[in-house]
C-alpha cells in the first residue's frame, strides 16, 4: 500500500522503517504538515498518516477523497484534528493509537515534580560555576504529601502507582472511578475537595469543552496556598492568564508544564534566533518556580517503538472488513 507520512520528525523515520521491513508498505515521508495549503501534495496514495499538528478539516478530507485516499492513520491517540464525520461520509477508515506508553508521560510528570521540588536544574548550573552553596535549594519530602490526580485513565493510573510508591496519599477525581486504584488506596473526591486538599496536583484528563480552562481563577481561589501544579495533558486545560495571576499571588507555588495553550507556534521549533511574540510564555518563563518542557513527555525509546509498531499494524489492518480496536468509530445518521 502507498502511504504518505506527514509531519515526519527526524526521530520517527528509523522506527517506522524498522517496523515496515516485514510489512513492505511504500512509505513516502513529508516533513510538512498536511492541511489546506499542502493537500495538493497528496497524489497517488492509498493512505495518509498524520500527527496532531496536521489539520484534516472538511475541505482537506474532500480533497483527499478526490485524490483517491481511502485510509487515515493517526500517530497519536487524539483525533480532534480530523473531521471524522466527513471522513465517514467518504467511507474513509480512520485509525489511531489509543495508548502507546502511558508510563512515559507519567514518569515525565514525576520528573517535573522532582525537578521543581529539589531544584536539580538550578544545582546543576550552579555547581558548574563552582558555586557549592545550598541557598534556595531547599525542597520538601514527597513522603506523606497529598497528591491530587485529575483523570485516572491510562496515564493517570501509571502516575498514581508511582506516587503511591513514594508513600504519598493519593486522591483523585474522574468521571469513572477505578476499582484497581481504589483497592490500592486511592481515594476519589470531588474536584473542589481535590483542590482544597492537594499539595501537588497533576492533570491527566483530556481536553474537551468541559475541561477547557478547568484551572482558572475560581479553581486557584480554592487551592492550598503554594500548591504545585503539573500539566502533561493539554495546554488549554489551564487558563494561562489566570495561571500567571495565581503565580504572582503565590497561590500557585510551583508550575510544571509539558504542554502550553499556544504551543503550535512554538514547540518542536528552534526559535533561539528569532523574537518570540508570545508574551504569555515569556512571562511564564520569567518566574523562577516555573518549569516548561517542550511536549517531550512521550519522548522515550519505548514510546517511539510502540508508536511505530502500532502505526504499521494499523496500516496492515486497513483492508480488514471488521472494525478494529484502533478504529475511530463514527456512525452516520441513518438518513445520510
Ligand atoms: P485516557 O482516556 O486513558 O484517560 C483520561 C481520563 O480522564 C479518563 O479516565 C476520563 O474519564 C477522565 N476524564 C475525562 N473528563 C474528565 C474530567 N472533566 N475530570 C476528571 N477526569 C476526566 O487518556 P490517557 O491516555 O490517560 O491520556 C490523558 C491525556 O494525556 C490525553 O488526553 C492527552 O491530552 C495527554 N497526553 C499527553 C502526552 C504528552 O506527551 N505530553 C502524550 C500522550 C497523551
Amino acid at each position: 500500500m502507498k502511504i504518505a507520512i506527514y509531519s515526519t520528525k527526524y526521530y520517527e523515520r528509523e522506527y517506522l522503517d524498522l517496523y515496515n521491513k516485514a510489512a513492505k508498505h511504500q512509505l513516502t515521508y513529508f516533513e510538512i504538515p498536511l492541511n489546506t495549503e499542502t493537500v495538493a501534495t497528496v497524489k497517488d496514495f492509498d493512505a495518509v498518516c498524520i500527527q496532531l499538528t496536521d489539520k484534516l478539516d472538511t475541505n482537506v478530507i474532500h480533497q483527499l477523497a478526490k485524490a483517491g485516499v481511502k485510509y487515515i492513520a493517526l500517530r497519536s491517540a487524539g483525533y480532534d484534528n480530523v473531521d471524522v464525520e466527513t471522513a465517514a461520509k467518504h467511507k474513509m477508515k480512520v485509525l489511531r493509537i489509543p495508548a502507546y506508553s502511558p508510563e512515559a508521560i507519567a514518569e515525565h510528570a514525576v520528573a517535573l515534580i522532582l525537578t521543581l521540588n529539589r531544584k536539580t536544574h538550578k544545582a546543576y548550573n550552579r555547581v558548574r560555576e563552582n558555586n557549592f552553596l545550598l541557598q534556595n535549594l531547599m525542597g520538601f519530602n514527597l513522603f506523606g504529601k497529598t497528591i491530587g490526580v485529575v483523570g485516572t485513565g491510562k496515564i493517570g493510573t501509571a502516575f498514581c502507582n508511582i506516587m503511591l510508591g513514594f508513600g504519598c496519599k493519593v486522591i483523585a477525581t474522574d468521571l469513572m472511578e477505578s476499582k484497581e486504584l481504589k483497592d490500592k488506596g486511592v481515594q476519589y473526591v470531588s474536584f473542589d475537595t481535590l483542590l482544597g486538599q492537594s499539595d501537588i496536583i497533576s492533570v491527566h484528563c483530556p481536553l474537551n469543552s468541559k475541561t477547557k480552562y478547568l484551572f482558572n481563577s475560581a479553581a486557584f481561589s480554592k487551592v492550598k496556598k503554594g500548591v504545585m501544579l503539573i500539566n502533561t495533558s493539554r495546554g488549554a486545560i489551564l487558563n494561562t492568564v489566570d495561571v500567571i495571576q495565581a503565580l504572582k499571588k503565590a497561590q500557585l507555588g510551583y508550575l510544571g508544564i509539558d504542554v502550553y495553550e499556544g504551543e503550535e507556534q512554538l514547540f518542536f521549533k528552534d526559535l533561539s534566533n528569532v523574537v518570540v511574540l508570545d508574551d504569555q510564555i515569556e512571562r511564564l518563563m520569567s518566574f523562577n518556580n516555573v518549569l516548561i518542557t517542550p511536549h517531550q513527555a512521550f519522548f522515550t525509546k519505548e514510546a517511539l517503538h510502540a508508536i511505530a509498531r502500532i502505526t504499521i499494524e494499523n496500516f496492515n489492518s486497513f483492508e480488514d472488513s471488521e472494525v478494529t480496536k484502533n478504529q475511530v468509530a463514527f456512525t452516520l445518521p441513518k438518513s445520510l
